[in-house]
């Protein structure tokens, strides 16, 4: 039997990585990791154990790695986050978790504590893994590498309907400020910085829907 692919795909916030790779990964029969859900997750950790006078106690934090068991479960076909035994899927959508996540995103340790788990999905193939470094440090050898990128007003339209879908109190504006600042801080940051792999394949979704972005992805991977 061949080995099913490993597929990286990497770019912008709010440029539909993830629901996109979900899709892909059902239509190909491999599995799927969103891995900035995983930053989200240990930001939300931070946020309820780490945290006093608007500031994150980083040192605090990076003790309490030890503490913290991030796993993906299967809930009838979608894979949901728990964070020690406690399903917080949609906890790590919240704006506070959003204004966050990557300055500890940033923080070497927490990227270093995330690493082996990325890893390990895909060591035996058959993944699809959205992030930001995926196809620069995680998966270097990835068979396939994507670099998703669209304006910042299509952007903010997608994430606000999003999270209004979700019943979260938040505006345009506010939505787009955070993408602005995250896509800053991203790109910025010493280690891993968000950047296009120079294997990438770029995509510019600004103008196609989510189902072309889908189609246009396949048609590059061999089946
Ligand atoms: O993909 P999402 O927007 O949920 O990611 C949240 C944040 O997690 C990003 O803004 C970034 O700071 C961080 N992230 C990262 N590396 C990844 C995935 C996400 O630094 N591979």
């Amino acid at each position: 039997m061949n080995r099913k692919p490993v597929i990286a795909i990497d770019g912008y916030s709010s440029t539909g990585k993830s629901s996109i790779s979900k899709i892909i990964a059902e239509r190909l029969g491999i599995v799927h990791m969103d891995t900035g859900a995983l930053y989200r997750g240990i930001t939300y950790f931070a946020l309820q154990h780490c945290f006093s006078n608007d500031e994150i106690d980083t040192a605090l934090l990076f003790s309490s790695l030890k503490d913290v068991v991030l796993e993906f479960k299967d809930l009838d076909g979608q894979l949901v986050l728990f964070l020690n035994g406690k399903d917080i899927s949609k906890e790590i959508r919240q704006p506070e978790v959003s204004e966050w996540v990557s300055f500890i995103a940033k923080q070497p340790e927490v990227r270093a504590f995330l690493l082996h788990t990325q890893r390990s999905i895909a060591e035996n193939g058959g993944v699809i893994m959205d992030g930001r470094d995926i196809g620069t440090t995680v998966l270097p050898n990835a068979d396939y590498k994507f670099f998703l990128t669209a304006s910042i007003e299509e952007r903010t339209k997608r994430r606000y309907q999003e999270l209004l879908s979700m019943g979260e109190n938040t505006t345009e504006t506010e939505v787009r400020d955070n993408l602005i600042k995250r896509d800053k801080i991203d790109s910025e940051r010493e280690i891993s910085p968000l950047k296009q792999a120079e294997d990438a394949i770029l995509i510019d979704n600004s103008h196609i829907n989510k189902e072309e972005t889908i189609d246009l992805i396949l048609s590059y991977i061999k089946k």
